[in-house]
């Protein structure tokens, strides 16, 4: 029988702050079955896009991006916050709720015409996946999907993402 993986996501009312109903993966990536399942699924959704890349975005999209990267036989690239990689990058802005945020990329990471895959554990605005698309397209890379473990419905997150293949596990 299939895994029952919404059981596996914790709520945590008021974190990181009052308001937000953080959605926690910990007990999926815990537990073998969900996890190889969770992967399984959104890799049967990326094969038939033939992609090269794996992209995660920092942090929790690492865990499950590279394992992702791994079962579709792709490299992987991880997308961090500012100032945490050693070489030369290419850089996205992002809109918070209050200010901005960015991420980058190594500016070899991707070569022109490579077909990637964009990975993050939650889709909640939109806002972190469309600066991966920015970071994937300035460097001339293709991006071929969008597959998330998670997406919040009703911050409206694909509005963002016009355009692109969006997949999710799991809707909110
Ligand atoms: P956004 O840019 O608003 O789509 O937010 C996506 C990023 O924030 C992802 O990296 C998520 O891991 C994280 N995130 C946003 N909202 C939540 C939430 N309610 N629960 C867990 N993670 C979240």
């Amino acid at each position: 029988m299939a895994v029952d993986l919404a059981a596996k996501i914790r709520d945590v009312p008021d974190f990181p702050k009052p308001g937000i109903v953080f959605k926690d993966i910990m007990p999926l990536l815990a537990d073998r079955e969900a996890l190889r399942e969770a992967v399984e699924r959104v890799a049967e959704w990326a094969e038939p896009k033939k992609p090269d890349l794996v992209l995660g975005a920092e942090a929790r999209g690492y865990i499950t991006g590279g394992a992702l990267a791994c079962r579709l036989g792709c490299g992987f690239v991880a997308a961090r916050k500012p100032g945490k990689l050693p070489w030369r990058t290419v850089a996205a802005k992002y809109a918070l709720e209050y200010g901005f945020d960015s991420l980058e990329v190594h500016a070899d990471a991707i070569v022109a015409g490579q077909r990637v895959l964009i990975h993050d554990d939650v889709l909640a605005t939109g806002g972190t996946a469309k600066a991966t698309v920015e970071l994937v397209e300035q460097l001339r890379g293709e991006v071929v999907g969008l597959p998330f473990i998670i997406e919040l419905e009703f911050l409206h997150g694909r509005d963002q993402l016009e355009g692109y293949e969006v997949f999710s596990l799991l809707k909110y």
